[in-house]
């Protein structure tokens, strides 16, 4: 009878000693995996944030200090009384924006009477007297448009022929070089040639690309730089930008553009 009953408490404890550990191993396992996928589950958020804050300061610190000029941070290049205020394709000047100094240069014109800022009319009255020394005779061809001028411009030829056929000949209301009132597009005597790359081939067209830095002007557009400017080449078109700032552009080197020079973008529209 004593022999019995150990090995019945022994039998049901062998059967617990083994039933119990992987019963507890199986809950414990059942557990483990809901707490592990529950926890997978809590953190899957958390993780995603960690490595798009890694790349954020890394590679942002290298394009930093290049050498190029923010016409939005320097005021030189949007101060409507700046002599070095952009328009071009990227840059359009403030919403109607009007010169408060046009004047009516006593020059020769064509087309128009034509005006422009004052400091701007009175050096190209001084370029028009020395060329004629030169035995050169100028003509204005073009000067300050209003946004309204350019709009009716611009609308007529988007009409007419769609806006890539405009946008290649003319500027939108805003973006045009001849709003700052410090461009003008300058003619010969033969009006064959007027607004033409011709232009360049006549006794005047020579002469300003030779000499118009030295009045403050520069040639806005030059040949083969099209998508740095955003136009293509207009040996007629001349923009004021001060004596100082035209020599400086000059002695940069052959056909240098206000864009190149002072690291401003253009090229075309971005839109
Ligand atoms: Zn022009």
């Amino acid at each position: 009878m004593s022999e019995r009953k150990p090995k019945r408490t022994l039998r049901f404890d062998r059967i617990a000693m083994i039933i119990i550990p992987i019963l507890v191993a199986a809950i414990l396992l059942v557990l483990g995996i809901g707490l592990f996928t529950g926890k997978d589950k809590k953190n899957k958020p958390e993780p995603t944030p960690t490595p798009t804050a890694e790349p954020t300061p890394t590679p942002e610190a290298t394009p930093t200090p290049t050498p190029t000029v923010d016409p939005e941070t320097d005021s030189r290049f949007f101060d409507t009384d700046s002599y070095l205020i952009v328009a071009n394709k990227k840059h359009k000047l403030p919403e109607g924006y009007e010169p408060s100094d046009l004047a009516y240069p006593e020059v020769e014109m064509r087309y128009n009477n034509w005006t422009m800022r004052w400091d701007a009319a009175v050096a190209l009255e001084e370029m028009f007297k020395d060329a004629e020394k030169d035995d050169i005779h100028l003509v204005m061809g073009s000067g300050y448009r209003s946004e309204s001028f350019q709009k009716t411009l611009y609308d007529g030829y988007a009409e007419e022929s769609g806006i890539q056929y405009a946008d290649s000949i003319s500027s939108r209301p805003g973006y045009s070089d001849h709003q700052t009132g410090l461009a003008t597009d300058l003619c010969g005597q033969d009006t064959q040639y007027d607004l033409t790359q011709e232009f360049e081939k006549t006794p005047e067209g020579k002469w300003l690309a030779e000499n118009a830095w030295k009045y403050g002007f520069i040639m806005r557009y030059p040949k083969g730089k099209d998508k740095i400017t955003g136009y293509t080449y207009e040996p007629w078109h001349f923009r004021y930008i001060t004596k100082e700032e035209a020599k400086k552009i000059h002695d940069a080197g052959e056909n240098m553009t206000f864009e190149e020079f002072y690291g401003i973008s253009g090229g075309d529209y971005a839109d």
